[in-house]
């Protein structure tokens, strides 16, 4: 069975959609500070009042971290061929075609490779703002072939995962992809190569019980939503009433679950640092 497909080489996956709709203010979701959008930017979208670390889009998140103009794009045309038909009321391929629209970029997955702080690696991002960074056949498929490819050149790999987990309109074929992105990553792990994961709100589902708490360091952002299944699906099973910051970066940390919390304004610098130590 034919589960993804190649289109054109040279595709543009970078879109220029901006990270706020049109309008000058911004409402802050957790202090509901109304904010002037472009001191939010000024910020890295991080609220000046309260610190809340806003979504941000692909390509923000590739100039966060990568020195300017380093980044090339791998497998930039792979795209998926909706394998089961899957109609959960809208067809999946309308879903599909309407996010390629949206979002330029083809599937969910935005990978190649760049320098940080002038160290070369390889870095994939996978984009809540598309179809919930949900991971299917695609983004399984970039995953191992980012982690393949880095390893044939030897490049550290960074991973900056925002997903509501595997795509269901894939079945158990996205469900494949944990297993998958996870022999990948024991491979890389063997050549003695660092991965670090960096994970942002939310990351959870498929994509938190594989791949995005695999890494050597798994390094989360403020206040983001981490965890498997949802807190209501948890209290009704276990009846019993979760503490208030369960899930949460600062929860996980103090439960042995991620390595560290590290704000926006210091993740690049971070990132070089851990790669420096790792590298050694
Ligand atoms: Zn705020």
């Amino acid at each position: 069975m034919v589960w993804q497909k190649r289109d054109t080489p040279g595709v543009d996956t970078l879109s220029s959609k901006k990270d706020f709709p049109h309008g000058l203010w911004q409402k802050c979701p957790k202090c509901s500070e109304i904010i002037l959008i472009s001191d939010l930017e000024e910020n890295l979208l991080v609220c000046p009042k309260c610190g809340h670390h806003h979504r941000i889009s692909a390509q923000k998140r590739l100039s966060l971290i990568l020195d300017k103009d380093s980044f090339k794009e791998w497998d930039s045309d792979l795209f998926s061929l909706d394998p089961l038909k899957f109609n959960d009321g809208s067809p999946y391929q309308e879903k599909l075609e309407r996010a390629q629209k949206k979002n330029v970029h083809l599937d969910a997955f935005l990978m190649g490779e760049g320098t940080s702080e002038g160290i070369p690696l390889g870095i994939g991002i996978l984009d809540f703002f598309w179809m919930g960074g949900s991971m299917g056949t695609v983004v399984g498929e970039k995953i191992v072939l980012l982690f393949e490819k880095c390893r044939q050149r030897r490049l550290p790999v960074i991973i900056v995962s925002g997903s509501g987990g595997a795509r269901m309109h894939e079945g158990i074929l996205s469900l494949m992809q944990m297993a998958k992105t996870a022999s990948a990553i024991s491979l890389f792990k063997n050549e003695r190569l660092p991965y670090l994961s960096i994970i942002t709100d939310p990351t959870t589902g498929g994509v938190a019980a594989s791949y995005a708490l695999l890494g050597h360091l798994n390094i989360a952002e403020p206040g983001a939503t981490i965890g498997f299944a949802g807190r209501r699906v948890i209290e009704s099973t276990i009846h019993q009433k979760l503490p208030d910051d369960f899930q949460t970066s600062e929860f996980c940390l103090s439960h042995g679950m991620i390595d560290m919390i590290v704000p926006r304004s210091d993740l690049k610098r971070t990132i070089s640092r851990c790669l420096k130590i790792l590298s050694l």
